[in-house]
């Protein structure tokens, strides 16, 4: 068949197609149309970006970052290599995010909290009431709609100015008087961004890694878990029918490793491979697969403060304290987790040197990076916590670049204040 004939006879078949679903009654999707922006450079393989801030990873602590930076006044950009903000919160399908309370009361709020709420009330579900103290954990997180969650996330990073950049990452970072210049590169784009700070959210310091500054990995990661559902129709924001902690179907992925693009795809075909077998054992539909598993631990930072889980457990306020933490300690092992909530009345924070990595200047870290040992990390990787560094991060970042100085010589009282005014909590007297 000829090319031309090919278009008649696709041609007829859409028309076919079309009568024929009207025929049997059947509703022909309406369409409505919007258009998308004309890029001024798309035709250009290279560009440039002078910015204040870059957030790299747009992440559970990233898009907060750079929301709160751009709020601030920095000239922000956020570059993510995936195509949506949230990292876990989203893609990894940990649509549940706490703690934002502790033993009665609101202990992190600020942007992620005011994201999440606005998501919940969009979406008609329901908050918890913080006032309780819930039996178990898990009661109080807060089941959020994913989808709808990043849309928001992208609309509150556009109000404030922020430049999203997806699909991209930086290959190479060097220093400058100023601050760094960062190659990046994108699919069809290659781009230099002039910063005065950085800050990394990439989950596992990655950037930090790039610059050696030293990371700290345990010789046993914790499992990951890929999500999904069968037989049962995801209502996001909802649960599952399965109660509980409304968790969508998780199967533990053993050594799922986030370091590289081998290591995730060699994590992504064997949790995918486990859900098809569980489709096939059990005769049931798969109805729901997150785009990729969910990571739980990676890299951290060696900071200039390292958090113990001493220092956790006993609820240490640390003299530069910028956000609070609340969750159990929570190791997923090879067998399973057992939470160990923490002793009634204490509730952990969070210093600004332990997102600092070590002898660094000009960028800072957010997220389950943060500098702290296992069993600490365990109960700080969880989303309001790192929503709260993020904040911070983001504040400590704008701060030192209109000041020319680093995040951790900025007089911790303007970090406070400009926290508190952004509608965040912060440990110690106001
Ligand atoms: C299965 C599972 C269950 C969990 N259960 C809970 C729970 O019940 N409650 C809770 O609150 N938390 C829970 N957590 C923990 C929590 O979800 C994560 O620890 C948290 O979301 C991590 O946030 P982050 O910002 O550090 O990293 P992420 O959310 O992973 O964000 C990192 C982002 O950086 C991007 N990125 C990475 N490298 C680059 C690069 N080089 N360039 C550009 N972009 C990059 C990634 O694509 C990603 O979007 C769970 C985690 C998992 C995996």
């Amino acid at each position: 068949m000829n090319s031309s004939n090919q278009n008649t006879g696709r041609r007829e078949f859409l028309q076919q197609s079309v009568v024929g679903a009207a025929a049997a009654g059947l509703a022909i999707t309406s369409t409505s149309h919007v258009t998308a922006q004309t890029v001024p450079d798309a035709a250009e393989p290279e560009v440039t970006n002078e910015v204040d801030v870059l957030v790299v990873g747009g992440g559970t602590a990233g898009h907060v970052a750079a929301i709160q930076a751009g709020r601030a006044g920095a000239k922000t950009m956020v570059m993510e290599r995936a195509s949506c903000l949230g990292g876990m919160t989203t893609r990894g399908g940990v649509c549940f995010p706490g703690l934002f309370d502790a033993w009665g009361k609101q202990v992190i709020a600020g942007i992620g909290w005011e994201l999440v709420k606005e998501c919940v009330e969009l979406d008609g579900g329901t908050l918890p009431n913080f006032a309780k103290v819930p039996q178990h954990h898990w009661q109080n997180q807060v089941h959020i709609n994913q989808f709808l969650y990043y849309i928001l996330a992208e609309e509150k990073c556009q109000e404030a100015g922020v430049t999203i950049c997806y699909h991209e990452f930086p290959q190479a970072i060097k220093a400058t008087s100023t601050g760094w210049e960062v190659d990046c590169v994108g699919f069809g784009t290659r781009r230099r961004v002039l910063c005065r700070q950085i800050v990394d959210c990439t989950g596992g310091a990655e950037v930090a890694g790039m610059l050696g500054y030293p990371r700290l990995q345990g010789e046993e990661r914790q499992p990951g878990s890929i999500q999904f559902l069968l037989d049962e129709a995801n209502n996001p924001g909802r649960g599952t029918k399965r109660g509980g902690a409304g968790l969508l179907h998780a199967i533990y992925v053993h050594g799922a490793d986030s370091t590289n693009s081998r290591t995730v795809t060699e994590a992504s075909l064997t949790g995918r491979k486990a859900v098809l077998d569980q489709v096939r054992k059990s005769g049931q539909r798969l109805m729901h697969l997150q785009p990729e598993p969910g990571f739980r631990e990676s890299y951290r930072i060696e900071g200039e403060t390292l958090i113990t889980v001493n220092d956790y457990t006993s609820g240490r306020v640390f003299d530069d304290a910028i956000s609070y933490a609340f969750y159990p300690v929570d190791l997923h092992t090879k067998t399973g987790v057992r939470p160990k909530p923490l002793k009634p009345g204490k509730v952990p924070t969070i210093p600004l040197s332990a997102l600092i990595p070590k002898g660094s200047r000009n960028i800072i870290v957010a997220g389950r990076c943060v500098s702290s040992d296992r069993l600490a990390n365990s109960g700080l990787r969880v989303q309001a916590s790192c929503m709260g560094m993020g904040q911070a991060a983001g504040v400590a970042a704008t701060l030192a670049a209109k000041s020319g100085t680093t995040p951790l010589e900025v007089p911790l009282p303007e970090i406070h204040a400009l926290l508190r005014e952004h509608g965040q909590i912060v440990p110690g007297k106001a």
